[in-house]
């Protein structure tokens, strides 16, 4: 164990809000969280703030989720810092005091401003680290939640809320040989601690996704050399990060009341200026300086504030699509390697665009070399390095930047089992089945933030986040004021939210493209949108209507 775990698991065990525990008996609590990410704090916050007593279960040795892990080399967030926090709705104190220093914070930076909050909010008391959840079942005649921890010990709770985070399930694909190989291995989402000693030596990195535009041109500053092997390119948006100008920060500061407003009632969960406009109503002539404006800003402007029917004219998708391309061919000097690196497969934004600081430019580099995984698939890993059909990459260290088994894969790991003992991963065998993303039927009083069907990774994270919590901690406040003890949704309600979310799905042009928001990453995972593409602010007009409707599609009873 390392000194810091000691210290976290020393700090955790003077739980605050006292349990009720007997001899022999688990630790009881009114509610138990797994995950001590952003959802995870602020539901903890929330529910301290309704006097529940809380416990926190986190299988990391500190705070931090997504932030704790992807601690890879260029790892920091797509959303502006200045908008990737926790609002007033947490604490204006923070909002106020917090500074970051870059334009996209790095993960480092993100680490320590949720280290902040955590102390500042005298979470960490309630926080049981290195507590591995492997179990979770619902005892209908108790009415209560028992949970299962890695280490054998187990606790009980009468709600039981995840917060684990839609990008905790590490994939790594199972190639031939995989544990062959005789150098070191590394995957993104599982960065070591201590970092890994990439200076100097062969590296192969497998993916091109989000991850792996952060990682390249870093790992390609040290390494003597790089392969990166690219089985689908995509378009990456610059994102043009640089020192956060204090004018600009104190600016924002002032707008906050403003800006989170118009956050939480966007399509994104960004306050940016969206423009209801067409790309095809406009000319080439009229389109490009559009098209430069934001290129030239930066971020995810290029995809919500130049024209906003990307997602459902395949027309006007196309004229931002060959823009991309367009820039992609001029910023790579090799036409080949441009021309590799320029997607056609699938239009923009149906997977998720990265942003890059310095990708398209590592690929100028000599010592940076691209393969096509596509044309020439990866056939096993041996103790020296790649294979491919056509030659072996000798190779001192592989990086899997292949991503997750992304929102269900963690929490189908958990072994959660409902009324008469139905497994989730049993219910949603052919996709997940629930009630605004939040719950599901047949798991009574278990509440899933940023769960699929919700919009979770189709938004800013921490406007999502904040919005499930606080409809949760409502919902609890409202069961308590009314003697409740018991929530379920309705059979009508669940499938009436499935049929809607599927038609929102339809409506687009996501499912055509194969890419993790439809599962198609993870061989035999059901063939869904699992995001909810419907805009933050419509989801969260439609919950609160369900709660002004007493909770309307939940089966509210006594215990
Ligand atoms: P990802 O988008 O799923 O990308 C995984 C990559 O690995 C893809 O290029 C994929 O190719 C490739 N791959 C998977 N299996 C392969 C195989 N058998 N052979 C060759 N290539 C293979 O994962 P990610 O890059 O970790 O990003 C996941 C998500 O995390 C992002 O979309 C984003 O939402 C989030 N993220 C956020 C930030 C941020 O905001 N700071 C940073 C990084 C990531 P295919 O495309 O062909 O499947």
């Amino acid at each position: 164990m390392t000194s810091e775990n000691q210290a976290t698991t020393a700090a955790s065990s003077q739980a605050s809000t006292a349990p009720r525990t007997g001899q022999g008996q688990a630790a009881e609590f009114d509610a138990i969280i797994v995950g001590a990410g952003f959802s995870g704090l602020y539901m903890l916050h929330s529910l301290r703030e309704l006097g529940l007593s809380v416990r926190v279960l986190e299988r990391g040795g500190g705070v931090g989720g997504t932030w704790y892990w992807n601690r890879y080399p260029g790892a920091r967030c797509d959303s502006e810092s200045v908008y990737y926090m926790f609002s007033d709705h947490m604490s204006r104190e923070i909002l106020d005091e917090w500074n970051w220093s870059e334009r996209y914070a790095a993960q480092p930076e993100i680490l320590r401003y949720l280290e902040f909050v955590t102390d500042k909010m005298d979470l960490r008391r309630d926080i049981q680290f290195n507590a591995k959840v492997t179990a979770a079942a619902y005892d209908a005649g108790r009415n209560r939640w028992d949970v299962g921890l890695a280490d054998g010990s187990t606790l009980s709770a009468r709600f039981l809320v995840t917060a684990v985070g839609c990008l905790s399930a590490t994939n790594t694909p199972k190639f031939p040989g995989v544990d062959t190989f005789a150098g070191d291995s590394y995957h993104t989402g599982a960065w070591p601690h201590e970092g890994a000693d990439l200076a100097g030596k062969r590296v192969a990195i497998i993916g091109t996704g989000a991850t792996a535009v952060q990682a390249v041109p870093e790992i390609a500053k040290q390494a003597a050399h790089v392969w990166v092997f690219q089985r689908t390119p995509n378009y990456d948006i610059p994102g043009r990060n640089k020192p956060l100008q204090a004018d600009y920060a104190a600016k924002v500061k002032a707008d906050y009341p403003d800006l989170w407003q118009k956050a939480r009632l966007s399509g994104f969960g960004l306050p940016y200026e969206v423009e209801e406009r067409s790309a095809v109503d406009f000319s080439p002539e009229e389109r490009q300086p559009i098209f430069e404006a934001a290129w030239a800003k930066g971020g995810f402007y290029m995809g919500l504030e130049t024209f906003s029917d990307y997602l459902v004219n395949k027309d006007s998708n196309d004229t931002v699509s060959e823009f991309i391309r367009g820039k992609i061919r001029e910023m790579v000097k090799d036409p080949a390697t441009g021309e590799m690196l320029a997607p056609k497969d699938h239009p923009f934004f149906t997977k998720r665009p990265p942003l890059e600081n310095g990708y398209y430019e590592a690929f100028n580099r000599d010592n940076v070399t691209l393969l096509d995984a596509r044309a020439v698939p990866i056939e096993e890993i041996t103790p020296r390095g790649v294979r491919t059909a056509e030659d072996e990459y000798e190779v001192d260290a592989i990086v899997y930047a292949t991503g997750f088994d992304a929102m269900t894969g963690t929490l189908f790991g958990m072994g959660i089992t409902g009324r008469d003992g139905l497994r989730l991963q049993d219910k949603w065998a052919d996709g997940p089945q629930t009630y605004l993303g939040l719950t599901t039927r047949g798991f009574p009083n278990l509440f899933v933030i940023t769960g699929p069907q919700s919009p979770s990774v189709m938004s800013n994270m921490p406007v999502a986040i904040e919005q499930n919590v606080e409809w949760i901690a409502g919902l609890i406040q409202y069961m308590r004021a009314h003697d409740l003890d018991v929530a379920e949704p309705a059979q009508e309600a669940e499938d009436n939210w499935v049929e809607h979310h599927n038609q929102v799905a339809a409506a687009t042009l996501l499912p055509e493209t194969d890419s993790w928001w439809m599962g198609a990453n993870i061989p035999g995972k059901p063939r869904t949108l699992y995001p909810y593409v419907g805009g933050v602010g419509p989801f969260r007009v439609i919950c609160q209507e369900v709660a002004e409707k007493g909770y309307e599609g939940l089966m509210l009873t006594p215990g």
